[in-house]
């Protein structure tokens, strides 16, 4: 089957190219920053001519939206093997994603674009919360300022025309909904997970046996209007906010998602087998079943391997090198029953550190 090409070397792509390992199928990885390749799953890198992005490979997808602005992402761009071109144009400054969103009249936080303190000032009249983002390059809450009319100052002056300021949204809970769609426009879904942020990061998704069938429906709706309009293959993946009206966008990614990680434990079709078959035009299932599950998140931490021994979890580690805050690799936990989610309490609590142990037991207290 035709070969793949990931720009990025992060886990996103790692997990993709171990899951089309599976079906045999070549995902090579590029580091954006030094363009070396990783060929599959391998952490060892080559140096290769770089015609071979464009001979080679007949489908180049990403597993991050911030691309370099190098000479080489503008001849990928411009290679009938990348695909998504129009989400990757539409979707990746902040301003064009919500602007796109009020042309599709689809439900997001009030916003307005920062080119001065002014237009700061006047948005607040009418938004006495804000949450302010840079346009470009956020992530995992950076890049964010939460202000209100006594602390619109804070925000560097030399930032005005790069940010966009959002209402703040008092929401019930955050929802995420991931779908692939391949060439024939045939559509997949994931069920809803519900997610936990602290910081801005996720630290943990949780899917439940009951989905609220209403929010879900409104949930796929949203994203095949969204896929659909961008002619887009593969997965993408949409942040809700549920609100006493239903669902609201935070944001959209084109790519495989943090939220979809407990796909890999809680059903057969997780979200990285479906992005590779929706590449590569094969057929989606029709109805995905899953099993309660719950993913909790790394972050920041060391391995250990006293973990492996834990029944019901599924230890995925992302072999980068340790920093504060970054996403070190995650657990799959099958929440099928109370019993199965005490005993990985029990079990597993106290190989964590403190703050990993707390976010557990609230993970499994909130379940
Ligand atoms: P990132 O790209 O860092 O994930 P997000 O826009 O998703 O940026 O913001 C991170 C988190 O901050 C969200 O998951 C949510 O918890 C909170 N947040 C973002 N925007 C708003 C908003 N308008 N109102 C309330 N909370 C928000
Ligand atoms: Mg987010």
């Amino acid at each position: 089957m035709t070969p793949i090409l990931i720009l990025g070397h992060g886990q996103l792509g790692l997990m993709l190219a171990a899951e089309a390992a599976k079906f045999g199928i070549e995902v090579d990885r590029l580091d954006l920053s030094s363009t070396e390749r990783l060929v599959g799953t391998s952490c060892r890198r080559d140096k290769f001519d770089e015609q071979i992005i464009f001979s080679h490979y007949g489908k180049i997808t990403a597993e991050l939206e911030h691309l370099p602005d190098t000479d080489l992402i503008h001849r990928i761009k411009q290679s009938p093997n990348w695909i998504n071109k129009e989400a990757f144009i539409q979707l990746i400054d902040r301003s064009d994603q919500k602007s796109l969103l009020d042309k599709l009249s689809l439900p997001t936080a009030p916003w307005c674009s920062v080119d001065t303190a002014t237009t700061l000032e006047s948005f607040n009249v009418h938004h006495p919360e804000l949450v302010v983002k840079t346009t470009r390059g956020g992530y995992d809450g950076r890049g964010q300022w939460r202000i209100n009319k006594n602390t619109l100052k804070i925000i560097p002056v030399d930032q005005f025309g790069k940010l966009i300021a959002e209402s703040k949204i008092g929401f019930i809970r955050e929802l995420s909904i991931i779908g692939a769609r391949n060439e024939r426009g045939q559509c997949s879904f994931l069920p809803l997970a519900e997610n936990t942020h602290k910081d801005g990061i996720l630290r943990y998704s949780a899917v439940r046996e009951e989905i609220n069938s209403q929010l879900q429906i409104e949930g796929e709706t949203l994203l095949s209007s969204l896929m659909t309009y961008l002619n887009y293959t593969g997965v993408m993946a949409v942040e809700c906010f549920q609100t006493d009206d239903g669902l609201m966008i935070n944001e959209v990614a084109p790519r495989v998602h943090n939220s979809g990680h407990w796909s890999q434990l809680g059903t057969v079709h997780n979200q990285f087998a479906l992005h590779i078959r929706a590449l590569l035009n094969l057929p989606l299932p029709k109805s995905i079943e899953f099993q309660p599950t719950l993913m909790l998140n790394l972050i920041g931490c060391d391995f250990n391997p006293d973990w492996l021994s834990v029944n019901h979890i599924q230890i995925h580690w992302y072999g980068k090198s340790l920093r504060d805050g970054r996403k070190m690799g995650h657990i799959n936990i099958n929440a099928s029953s109370n019993e199965v989610l005490h005993d990985v309490v029990q079990d597993l609590g106290p190989m964590l550190n403190n703050k990993h142990k707390q976010l557990l037991k609230d993970a499994v207290d909130e379940f």
